[in-house]
């Protein structure tokens, strides 16, 4: 015997089961929307301090220029917005997803949304899936982590429900952001084939979002990069 240890093999890199772009082959990009809406933001609608957080200009443009794309809805922002949901799930060419019911941190310290206690995680999960399903008469299983903030726990109640975790690799920057120029150019640097981009519906919380999405769906079209629902996007 020599005594030598028997070398135990690195195990490769396990794949992140968080899905951030789809294939790099093919020219095309998934432009994602996200429809937040939390406790506090339902709290300004009520109170009137903010008129809306449905931009659907931005929805009008995207059917406008037969562009589609996936929305990512919170069940608060369904429950707040009935019809725009219908409308938006109407056209076949929008994909549904869900982006859980109140827009809290599935950890802590996520920006300043707070924190989901783990035993509410699985219904903040499925919840929106019902409304979703009882709005729009669709199904999905798609899910995105608010503020895109997740410990390995989260991801396993959510995986355990079923869903498929999507996040994006190019961030627009379009939250909070006052200039059409800066989302614009920061989509036209990032994006590449296969790219996921994160956008939001509006309101006060994504108040340029409409102003730079026509000149954002004509810089994909002169680099010839279509923009495909997820589904597309990652099973073509
Ligand atoms: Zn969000």
């Amino acid at each position: 015997m020599t005594g030598q240890r028997q070398v135990v093999p690195v195990p490769a890199t396990v794949p992140s089961p968080i899905i951030t772009n789809g294939p790099r082959a093919q020219r095309k990009v998934a432009l994602t929307f996200d429809a937040d809406l939390t406790a506090a933001m339902r709290d300004r609608l009520v109170a009137r301090t903010v008129s809306s957080y449905a931009d659907m200009r931005i929805v009008d443009e995207l059917v406008a220029t037969s562009t589609p794309a996936t929305f990512f809805f919170t069940g608060l922002w369904m429950e707040t917005y009935p019809e725009q949901t219908r409308r938006i799930g109407d056209h076949r060419m929008f994909e549904l997803a869900t982006h859980s019911q109140t827009h809290r941190g599935f950890r802590e310290k996520c920006f300043r949304l707070g924190l989901v206690p783990p035993d509410e995680m699985h219904a903040e999960v499925v919840q929106p899936i019902t409304t979703l399903q009882g709005l729009t008469g669709r199904a999905t299983n798609y899910f995105r982590f608010p503020g895109g903030c997740w410990t390995d726990d989260a991801l396993r109640i959510v995986l355990n429900a079923g869903m498929t975790v999507v996040h994006w690799d190019v961030e627009s920057g379009d939250a909070f952001c006052e200039s059409a120029d800066v989302i614009v150019d920061k989509v036209v640097a990032n994006v590449r084939p296969g790219s996921i981009v994160l956008f939001h519906l509006g309101g006060p919380n994504a108040p340029r979002t409409a102003d730079a999405l026509p000149r954002i769906l004509a810089a994909l079209a002169e680099r010839d990069l279509t923009p495909v629902t997820l589904t597309d996007l990652l099973h073509p």
